[in-house]
């Protein structure tokens, strides 16, 4: 594409330690009357006591789970409609966002989210505001308009504008508490955002400059984050590395390794982060080019050999699952197969057919 892009950016971001006690200030600007709070068990206390507080805030859903479910957006939507919500607020990981996103996407339309899911309607032109808190240093959901949710067993990813939110709270210190394993599952897959994004078909300049940052910042402070949650420096700086990840990865779009997260999800039951990380140091050996190289070294690596390295000590670091054992009984035609046909494989620089994905997996034997 040589040095032609378009590069666009609506988030309005505010970043900083203290900044979600400032929520009351974002509502104001972005003209909020009525909202509704979708969040998961650890933070609908907090959501709740913040309802009594801010008259604004008049439903929260706090069933949100981990690969989150239809019927989390299905309740979500419910309350938004019920209460003539004007914006919905995702607390929460990417599971808690995702979940507000499309709820919020939906909720001015009489029809089931089942049928926006199975792509039978486009979503409506009318959408609710969206307000993101991150809690986790990972997803990035908070500036992509990616909402990823599972509905039975299938795990499915939407990219539609609908989903972009108006505004990103980004407060590190809501991540204080993130448990250690959490933080490296999550830690990782931003880590895995800004390499996809960097090493994606569809690269942009800009992009490439976060991605290269968000890495570094991931080498130097993931491992603090994962041993001393309370370290303010390292969630801070993975807070800012796991929004740089977003803002590398919301254009150029993922590639192999997220390819293959999906069916370690579905299949294995891995969280998000910990799937893409199980095949990410093996793709930086695979992907490796001089671009990556430039990458390596720019963040002070000898080369990409370290990277990868360095990736797979993070992994063993936490106790991650990251062989083919870990995974109990594996059908690999199948996951092969799976992993092949997921349409962001296109997306990888080195054409992974079957039978280099087969390559791969057996190595991790
Ligand atoms: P998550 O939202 O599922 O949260 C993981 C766990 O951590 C949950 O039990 C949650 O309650 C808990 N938790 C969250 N914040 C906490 C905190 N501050 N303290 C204590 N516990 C906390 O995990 P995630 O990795 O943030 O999100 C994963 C989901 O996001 C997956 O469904 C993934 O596919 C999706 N995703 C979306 C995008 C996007 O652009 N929309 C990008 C990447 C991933």
């Amino acid at each position: 594409m040589g040095n032609e892009f378009i590069y666009a950016q609506p988030v309005k971001i505010f970043f900083g330690e203290g900044k979600f006690q400032e929520l009351g200030k974002v509502l104001d600007e972005q003209g909020v009357s009525r909202c509704v709070i979708a969040c998961g068990k650890h933070f609908a206390p907090t959501a709740r006591e913040l309802m009594d507080k801010e008259s604004r805030i008049v439903a929260v859903f706090g069933g949100v789970e981990q690969n989150p479910q239809l019927s989390g957006v299905i309740e979500t939507t419910r309350l938004a409609r019920e209460h003539k919500a004007d914006a919905v607020i995702g607390i929460g990981g990417g599971s808690s966002i995702d979940t507000a996103k499309f709820a919020a996407a939906i909720a001015l339309d009489g029809h089931e989210a089942i049928e926006y899911y199975r792509g039978e309607r486009p979503f409506p032109a009318k959408r609710l505001t969206i307000i993101a808190v991150p809690t986790t240093a990972g997803t990035g959901s908070e500036v992509t308009q990616v909402s990823v949710v599972s509905h039975v067993t299938e795990k499915k990813t939407i990219n539609n504008p609908a989903f972009m939110p108006k505004a990103a709270i980004v407060d590190p210190l809501l991540m204080l508490s993130v448990p250690p394993r959490t933080t490296m599952n999550t830690g990782l897959d931003a880590m895995a955002h800004a390499l996809e994004g960097y090493w994606s078909k569809n690269h942009q300049p800009i992009p490439d400059l976060m991605a290269i940052e968000a890495v570094r910042l991931i080498l130097g402070n993931l491992e603090t984050a994962y041993r001393d949650g309370g370290n303010r420096e390292a969630r801070g700086n993975m807070a800012l590395a796991s929004l740089l990840g977003g803002l590398s990865f919301a254009l150029p779009k993922t590639a192999a390794s997220h390819a293959c997260s999906y069916p370690l999800s579905e299949d294995y039951h891995l969280p998000h982060g910990e799937a893409c990380a199980f095949t990410l140091d093996s793709l930086v050996r695979i992907n490796a080019d001089e671009r990556l190289e430039y990458l390596a070294k720019a963040v002070g690596l000898r080369d990409t050999a370290e990277l990868a390295e360095r990736i797979r000590a993070f992994k063993e670091m936490a106790g991650l699952r990251s062989r083919l054992g870990d995974l109990g009984e594996v059908d690999l035609d199948k996951l092969c197969r799976d992993c092949a046909a997921h349409p962001l494989m296109n997306n990888n620089p080195v054409k992974m057919t079957e039978e280099k994905l087969r390559e791969m997996f057996e190595a991790l034997r």
